[in-house]
């Protein structure tokens, strides 16, 4: 199951107890990182996370709390000898950002491989990662082009070893029928995969979405999320027309779109270093939605 991470929970600057915020998803020993503000690698060692696990990064946007960590962590895992490739996404306004700070890595000893998105909503499978992981992008409402981000993992359906023994089929074809192909015999009889699978199961979604207002479009994108991180840079309402001016959005903006989309829990993050205290306001946004949690470095799941 994938073992999720919160890295930091902090927005615009690294704070001495609050790193920036950045998410690490990993499923297999393969992972997904979202963002790579400043501080990002110093995060991983810090939460015993390992940067070789990366294959991925998606970028929300090039404000530099986002991407000015990113530098310094390739050349770490080039010092790690690593030689399998690194997907990076990100929105295709800010190109010339990311390759200005790839200028800074000569020589790295693998290659990188970068993927612009349009400002559009769109979907990729990760097969570098695994064959049943989605990922889904939607342009948020910021004052520059900024993505957010879904992970979607679907689960194979129970194998159920006593219907193929029962049907006599041989054990190397249990694998691919387990993975949803049919087959064929050799005494020429066609198995399809739901004569020995049980129903398909729930997958398993993660939604991130920051540096944004509020945007109906996110109730949809993260519909049914088993675990949703949104930003919510501060917990007092006074703030809301200068989060609106700033594109951004409160907590309690965070807490009804989790509400809407009927999520499982939310994760709230990307604190303005001006909120010393954003769990002070934990009771107001339970009202609102119960599953909140005012998230601290380091938050961890199971899922
Ligand atoms: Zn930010
Ligand atoms: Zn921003």
């Amino acid at each position: 199951m994938p073992e999720i991470c919160l890295l930091g929970t902090g927005g615009m600057l690294p704070l001495k107890n609050r790193f920036l915020t950045s998410l690490f998803v990993e499923y297999h020993g393969k992972a997904v990182l979202i963002d790579c503000g400043e501080g990002t690698q110093v995060a991983f060692a810090q939460h015993e996370k390992k940067l070789s696990r990366i294959e991925m990064i998606l970028i929300t946007h090039g404000h530099a709390d986002h991407v000015t960590g990113l530098p310094g962590l390739l050349l770490s895992l080039g010092n790690c000898s690593r030689t399998q490739p690194l997907d990076i996404y990100y929105p295709r306004y800010w190109e010339r950002v990311i390759r200005n700070l790839l200028s800074v890595c000569d020589c790295l000893p693998f290659p990188v491989n970068l993927h612009s998105l349009e400002e559009q909503p769109c979907s990729w499978t990760a097969g570098q990662i695994d064959p049943m992981l989605k990922i889904s992008a939607m342009p948020v409402d910021h004052n520059i082009p900024c993505m957010g981000y879904s992970l979607t993992l679907r689960k194979k359906p129970v194998f159920h070893p006593e219907q193929a023994k029962a049907l006599e089929i041989p054990v190397q074809y249990w694998k691919m029928l387990h993975k949803g192909e049919s087959v064929t015999l050799p005494d020429g009889r066609v198995i399809l995969p739901e004569q020995v699978t049980g129903d398909s199961r729930k997958p398993v979604k993660i939604t991130y979405i920051t540096d944004s207002r509020p945007l109906t479009e996110m109730i949809a994108f993260a519909q049914d999320s088993d675990l949703f991180i949104c930003e919510g840079m501060y917990g007092s309402p006074d703030k809301k027309q200068s989060m609106n001016q700033k594109g951004h959005m409160l907590m309690q903006d965070a807490c009804q779109i989790a509400s809407q989309a009927g999520v499982k829990t939310l994760w709230l993050t990307h604190y303005s270093p001006a909120e010393t205290e954003p769990e002070a306001c934990q009771d107001e946004l339970k009202a609102i939605f119960p599953a909140v949690v005012v998230s601290k470095d380091g938050e961890y799941l199971n899922l």
